[in-house]
């Protein structure tokens, strides 16, 4: 058990950590390094209307949906936030985040920018993470290296990258994912958790007067 554990800091509602970016900045390697970390932690899969990479698999990765399908979730208030994103749809779907938090556990997501403020909406104790690369270029490499996108595709995402950093002030924290240190970055992001986990209106009134009166 850990000391967060004992502490009865999970006796309430469970934490939501949203982790966002620029594509390329390496939200997906973080949030895997987290949740290798933290058992607990569950993982919110997004739906998109994207065609999956080779090696990504459904309902792990994403919920790969046809476009009529998605679109019929998004008309019964099946998502908590939906986004274009180089004309793909994607999107939270809000039950599964719901349920997951209301009973005690912490719940971690990755969704591009505006997808993170729209959950801040829904949820106004989520906490926003931002992630961005030492160096604006090493986007552009990172992304090459994938070799998952079309010149034309890398070119959009890093378009979208700059006007997702204007953003970046709206966030709680931001973690800088140095190329030549990736563990720094995972460590940076369990030290966020960490200490969220602790803040003092995350423990239940009775827990407190447990601890006085023992
Ligand atoms: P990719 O195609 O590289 O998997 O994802 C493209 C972008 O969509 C990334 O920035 C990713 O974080 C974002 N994304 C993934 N799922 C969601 C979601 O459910 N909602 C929103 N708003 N963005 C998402």
């Amino acid at each position: 058990m850990s000391l967060a554990e004992e502490k009865g800091v999970l006796s309430g509602p469970g934490l939501l950590f949203v982790v966002s970016g620029p594509s390329g900045a390496g939200k997906d390697t973080l949030v895997e390094g987290l949740r290798a970390r933290h058992e607990r932690f569950l993982y919110s899969v997004s739906a998109t209307t994207r065609p999956p990479r080779p090696g990504e698999r459904d309902g792990v990765d994403y919920f790969f949906l046809e476009r009529p399908e998605f679109e019929r979730r998004m008309a019964v208030n099946g998502f908590l936030e939906t986004r274009t994103y180089n004309g793909h749809l994607y999107g939270t779907p809000r039950s599964f985040i719901d349920e997951a938090l209301r009973a005690g556990y912490d719940v971690v997501s990755k969704p591009e920018v505006n997808g993170a403020l729209a959950m801040k909406r829904a949820f106004p104790g989520a906490v926003l993470i931002f992630i961005v690369p030492d160096k604006f270029s090493y986007l552009r490499s990172r992304l090459e290296a994938r070799r998952t996108e079309t010149n034309a595709q890398i070119a959009a995402r890093l378009e979208t990258a700059h006007d997702e950093f204007t953003f970046a002030r709206n966030f709680d924290y931001l973690v800088i994912n140095e190329e030549a240190k990736p563990q720094q970055a995972i460590d940076d992001l369990e030290a966020i958790v960490r200490a969220e986990r602790y803040r003092i209106h995350r423990y239940p009134d009775n827990r407190l007067k447990e601890l006085e009166n023992t």
